[in-house]
């Protein structure tokens, strides 16, 4: 009783020892009028990412890095982005090695013969035409397997469980993708002749999600694919009964050095050419199972979307670069690429969109420390889109990560990642899951970034002949 009673006196004094006194709070800071504008308009009336995530996945579809596909889709984009306006079009080539899917399928041969749904991981090894078959071994988890004997895993075929649950910030990716990203190299080292692991996703449906792996400290690769989560579930409640549980597992890929890829850039030329550079982006290329509509189509549609309100608003003085990066789902070559070529000019700020089309939640960057009058200029604009900053928050972006590491300030825009591991690298990764408002809220949020950043538009001032 006592203690209810100083719990309800707590409550009722918090809110007053909690506010702060109003002549000690920093200076109001209201949003630009001209951004106000910007934002609005691109929130209300926004059609071109919408235009463009329809056009690259109707008109592309999914887009495999290094592969023919991905080509088409580069060609795509430099048409498109010429004639929507944009200065400097073009394509920065880079070579990698490239893996691409065969025939895949697995099976439970006893005790309860059945087939299960399953997809190859990326730079999976192939197991054949044939296949190969043989006794499963269970872990809860990464770390379970690490701590195997090795006995336990020669000859069989390692599958690994994961207990990942859907979140704002789509935080479980980073502890429970590790079957995906060390578990093939852990068993591919401990004898194992294929590793299966439950899709790193948080759906019900029977889709599996692929990915990248990548066989380290001299792993000989092997097959390594991900059964969908209700099958592998299936295997769980199979393997609970106790007996020996075999299965034939065909994963059948090709993977040869030397493929093509290329990163597409187009700019909005500013009045100065020798100011700092505001650079966006996404991901062009994305995995071969769905047509890459939230992974990334709907990024660069974002992005280039919101750089094109600019140039409809006049010239900025910073020039805008957009940049739809290639090869970002093996493994980051185009951002590697790009920094190689481009990280060590200048730059106001380097921002990505690759967490789908959801609304936007929060925001952090780097000019918390290095322009405080900016980041509170942006936080008043982006306030009225429910985005709050995150003064804790840190860079985020595959694509855009080599060029922050070398010297760029960064801007992370959360999405929010509720529903995003239900599609992700899945089959279901279609243009349906994208919500038309939603993904305008994104470019309002981008063109506010970009137009509080731009040092100004004229709306005078001609765009320069584009080359
Ligand atoms: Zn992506």
């Amino acid at each position: 009783m006592k203690r209810t009673l100083l719990a309800l006196l707590l409550t009722a004094a918090a809110p007053v020892s909690a506010q702060q006194s109003i002549t000690t709070l920093p200076a109001p800071v209201v949003a630009d009028s001209r951004v106000a504008a910007l934002r609005d308009g691109a929130l209300t009336n926004d059609h071109y990412a919408w235009d463009l995530t329809e056009g690259l996945t109707t008109e592309v579809g999914q887009r495999l890095a290094a592969t023919e596909a991905e080509a088409r889709a580069r060609d795509w984009a430099v048409k498109r982005l010429t004639a929507m306006g944009f200065a400097n079009v073009h394509v920065e080539p880079f070579t990698m090695p490239v893996w691409t899917r065969g025939a895949e399928s697995a099976e439970i041969l006893s005790p309860f013969p059945q087939k299960l749904a399953v997809a190859a991981l990326g730079y999976s090894g192939s197991t054949g035409p044939n296949g190969i078959t043989g006794g499963i071994v269970y872990f809860d988890s990464v770390d379970a397997l690490r701590i195997a004997p090795d006995s336990a895993v020669r000859g069989k075929i390692v599958f690994i469980d994961h207990h990942m649950m859907p979140a704002q910030d789509g935080s479980g990716y980073g502890q429970f993708g590790a079957p995906r990203r060390q578990g093939p190299t852990i068993a591919s080292l401990k004898g194992a002749i294929g590793i299966v692991i439950r899709s790193i996703g948080t759906d019900h449906h029977r889709n599996p999600h692929t990915g990248v792996q990548y066989f380290t400290d001299g792993a000989e690769p092997i097959p390594a694919g991900a059964l969908t989560v209700p099958d592998a579930e299936q295997l769980v409640r199979i393997l609970k009964r106790g007996m020996p549980v075999t299965m034939r597992l065909t994963l059948v890929s090709e993977k040869h050095e030397g493929g093509q890829s290329g990163n597409v850039i187009a700019e909005v030329p500013g009045r100065d050419p020798k100011a700092p550079i505001l650079l966006v982006g996404g991901h062009l290329d994305s995995w071969d199972l769905g047509t890459g509509a939230i992974d990334d189509a709907s990024g660069v549609a974002i992005m280039t979307a919101a750089a094109k309100h600019i140039m409809d608003a006049g010239r900025p003085l910073r020039t805008i670069r957009v940049v739809w990066f290639g090869a970002e789902e093996p493994g980051g070559f185009g951002g590697k690429a790009y920094a190689e070529a481009h990280g060590r000019e200048a730059y106001a700020i380097a921002g990505e969109s690759d967490f789908g089309a959801d609304r936007i939640w929060r925001f952090a960057s780097k000019l918390m420390t290095t322009d405080p009058a900016a980041y509170a200029q942006l936080a008043a604009s982006l306030a009225p889109l429910g985005i709050t900053k995150n003064d804790k928050g840190g860079a985020d972006g595959t694509d855009v990560e080599p060029t922050i590491d070398a010297g760029a300030p960064w801007i992370s825009l959360s999405q929010d990642g509720t529903r995003y591991f239900d599609y992700h690298h899945t089959p279901d990764d279609t243009l349906d899951k994208i919500d038309p408002a939603q993904l305008r809220q994104n470019v309002a949020a981008w063109t506010t970034v970009l137009a509080t950043l731009s040092g100004g538009i004229e709306s005078g001032a001609k765009q320069p002949k584009r080359r």
